[in-house]
């Protein structure tokens, strides 16, 4: 694949291919990774289309390893879901975004929405929405700053339902991630208690390439606009996409070409900066 050159941009990865010796390691390093403080939260803005305005940004998880350096969740969150491990970690991010979020608004910055991601472990749990509930409390946040992913087969199971309905009683906003993705049926946005979806980036990959991904993202807008949701796009790259995306008036977008995701620090620096007018 190497003399594939440069028609080849996404280069080879071995950190998202663990073979076994090392998922073993990351196994045993990871059971020990919350106790040691080796997580950390990075934080990727989410922008207003008309506005440029960052309303939000999106929790994203990262392992200071002590042998391998930064990783990033796809070495090692599937490890974490088979091994139950994400529960406890997944409380942890919930525990840290909500008292980060917190600071910085006792600090004076502008407000924004933190959105977490929530695995299906996590929802199996069932004691999911008082645990959210007692954080809320126990941080002092608001719950109008915090939101959920969820993914649609998380949403899509009627036994999580109940959870959903507890949830959205705590108003928090909740999204459906990669949005358009997996086989669904469009039927549960009308039943569920959602506010947002979340356009996969596979499909703003083929903004200006490919007519098909444009014509679904299309579709997608229309529902989402007639059924009140909001919507944003998410893997945004180039001037191209979000000049479609703002023709075609897309809610918010996330993606490279405004923000990568970015450490606590430098996103207070980037709020300092963005105080409202
Ligand atoms: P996701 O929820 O779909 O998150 C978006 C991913 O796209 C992030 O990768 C983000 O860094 C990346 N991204 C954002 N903008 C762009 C762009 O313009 N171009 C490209 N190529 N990528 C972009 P990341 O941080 O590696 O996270 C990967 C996945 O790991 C996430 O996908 C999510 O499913 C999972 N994850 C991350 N943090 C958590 C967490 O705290 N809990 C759980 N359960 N899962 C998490
Ligand atoms: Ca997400
Ligand atoms: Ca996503
Ligand atoms: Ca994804």
């Amino acid at each position: 694949a190497k003399d594939e050159g440069k028609n080849n941009y996404r280069i080879y990865d071995s950190s998202l291919n663990p073979d076994a010796e090392e998922r073993l390691e990351i196994k045993n390093s990871l059971r020990h990774a919350v106790d040691r403080n080796e997580l950390t939260v990075h934080y990727q803005p989410q922008i207003e289309v008309g506005s440029g305005r960052i309303l939000g940004l999106e929790a994203l998880i990262r392992w200071n390893h002590p042998k391998r350096g930064l990783l990033m969740p796809g070495s090692f969150i599937a490890i974490a879901e088979e091994t139950g491990l994400i529960v406890p970690i997944g409380e942890w991010v919930l525990r840290t975004v909500c008292s980060q979020s917190k600071r910085w608004q006792e600090a004076g910055l502008p407000p924004v929405r933190v959105a977490v991601n929530l695995s299906a472990r996590q929802f199996a749990q069932n004691q999911l929405s008082p645990l959210v509930q007692d954080i809320l409390t126990e941080t002092g946040l608001d719950p109008a700053h915090l939101e959920l992913e969820i993914t649609e087969s998380m949403a899509m199971q009627d036994r999580n339902w109940n959870t959903l309905a507890e949830l959205k009683q705590l108003n928090i906003t909740i999204s459906i991630d990669d949005f358009g993705t997996h086989y669904s049926s469009l039927s549960y946005l009308k039943h569920l208690p959602v506010n947002k979806i979340k356009i996969d980036r596979s499909f703003v990959n083929g903004i200006a390439q490919e007519p098909k991904d444009e014509a679904i993202i299309m579709a997608m807008l229309l529902v989402a606009h007639r059924l009140n949701l909001t919507i944003l796009a998410e893997g945004v790259e180039t001037y191209d996409q979000f000049s479609f995306l703002h023709r075609n008036q897309c809610d918010e977008i996330q993606g490279y070409l405004f923000y990568k995701p970015q450490s606590a620090e430098q996103i207070e620096h980037i709020l300092r900066q963005h105080s409202p007018e």
